[in-house]
């Protein structure tokens, strides 16, 4: 009589794990035993199966949406899930999700409303804009544009921001897919305001601008600020709209934001449509929000394809609290903005107390001076001062390695293993001591 492991004992051994995927793989796998052991075949033991079992339930343990501490140093890492939701606006976001809502009902007409209207009216006290909506991402936001105003009709792109994003988001495919004709001028780089004009014909329905979220050029070149192309699309009848990508609303330390476009100047310029996703330096939820004028923004409300990129209570509810800790100058609530401009000398104190811990437990280390990148296709190229802890003596790959499979995502700089403290929150800082120490001491 060949004896395998009964359910019980197997879901005694793994109560931790998720009972269900335990289950499965347990069945899988006795089965597998069991006809080998029919075959006269050799076949795994007790202690073997459930050897088996915890392998196979690493898989499912990668796979599950779990938290992490970046320590990369990239404060808007799309691996990583981009902007983080602070405690407070979750908070204020959550009470309205656990009952019924106004989302599409006007309380005082009794009637259906419109769940656009109270985003865009933050985005009126915010930014001044004239009017507002929301879809699923800012490649959505791009689509729905292009789809709405562009269908067989041509869209002016000089060559130069011709840009991919990465998880392959690229201007000219998605112009094709959504109907526009795309007209590209000038070079790679230097486009005129003249090259522009030229383009223009009978049918010619806008003149875009991308923002090089990603990459920079340098060296002979020139662009046309978007305010030019505004003008001239203005005089000739045509809409003029921005993707900017990745939208500031006040100005960054570190003189981050020196040369980037901002939505304030924009829409005062008289741009007629910008674009920008919501989860990127905006600090808040996945979303693609687009600001403009009334006549366009209710074209793009009457759309069809509105109502497949349309977001959810969840992330309106989560983006109007977003905007509404702007207005108030609520810094503190918007991790993406406190941890950009976070001093060097508070993330010298924050590396101070994993140091302090470090030391006590006579773990070798250094702490540096580094520079890192805000990331998420924000600013692209443009570095600021951070601090690290790094180690030295073991191979770099090796504890990337460790410190990975443990929840802490780290880089490799000059041959050394780096925890950049840039984008790790205050929070976790005794979380990631204990770690190191489980690390060095395993
Ligand atoms: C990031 C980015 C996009 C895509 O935005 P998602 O919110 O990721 O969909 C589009 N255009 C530009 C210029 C960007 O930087």
């Amino acid at each position: 009589m060949i004896k395998f492991p009964k359910i019980d004992k197997i879901s005694d051994k793994f109560g931790e794990c998720f009972r269900p995927e335990i289950l499965r793989i347990s069945r899988e796998i006795i089965e597998r035993e069991r006809k080998k052991a029919i075959k006269g075949e050799k076949f795994l033991n007790e202690s073997e199966i459930f050897d088996e079992i915890s392998r196979e339930y690493e898989n499912f343990k990668n796979l599950e949406l779990k938290s992490l501490i970046n320590a990369t140093g990239i404060v808007i890492h799309t691996n990583f899930g981009r902007s983080v939701i602070s405690p407070e606006i979750l908070d204020r976001a959550g009470k309205n999700l656990e009952n019924y809502t106004n989302l599409e009902y006007d309380q005082n007409i009794g009637k259906r409303g419109n769940r656009y209207d109270y985003t865009a009216k933050l985005f009126s006290l915010l930014f001044d804009a004239p009017d507002a909506l929301v879809v699923n991402n800012n490649a959505a936001a791009v689509f729905l544009v292009l789809n709405t105003f562009c269908k067989n009709k041509e869209c002016v792109v000089s060559r130069g921001e011709l840009v991919e994003i990465g998880g392959s988001f690229r201007i000219p495919e998605v112009m094709i897919n959504s109907g526009a004709i795309l007209h590209e001028i000038g070079t790679t780089n230097k486009t005129k305001l003249q090259d522009y004009e030229n383009a223009i014909c009978e049918n010619t329905a806008l003149l875009m601008k991308v923002h090089r979220s990603n990459f920079a050029i340098s060296g002979f070149t020139g662009d046309v600020y978007m305010n030019e192309i505004s003008k001239l699309a203005k005089k000739r009848g045509l809409i003029d709209y921005f993707d900017i990508g990745s939208g500031f609303v006040y100005d960054l330390n570190f003189n981050l934001t020196k040369d980037e476009p901002k939505i304030s100047d924009l829409l005062r310029a008289g741009v007629s449509l910008i674009s920008f996703s919501g989860d990127k330096l905006f600090g808040g939820v996945q979303a693609g929000i687009i600001l403009g004028s009334r006549e366009l923004i209710s074209k793009l409300r009457k759309n069809q394809l509105l109502r497949m990129l349309r977001v959810d209570k969840i992330t309106l509810s989560l983006l109007a609290e977003t905007i509404k800790a702007y207005i108030n100058k609520e810094f503190e609530l918007i991790p993406t903005i406190s941890m950009i401009n976070e001093s060097e000398q508070n993330l010298r104190k924050n590396v101070e107390v994993v140091a302090h811990i470090l030391s006590e437990n006579k773990i070798s280390f250094e702490i540096c001076k580094t520079e890192t990148f805000v990331g998420g296709g924000s600013l692209a190229c443009r570095t600021y001062p951070s601090v690290a802890i790094a180690f030295g003596g073991i191979k770099p790959e090796i504890l990337e390695e460790k410190f990975r499979k443990n929840g802490v995502i780290g880089r490799i700089e000059n041959e050394k293993f780096l925890l950049d403290f840039r984008s790790i929150f205050k929070k976790d800082l005794k979380i990631l001591a204990n770690k190191i120490l489980d690390i060095f001491h395993e």
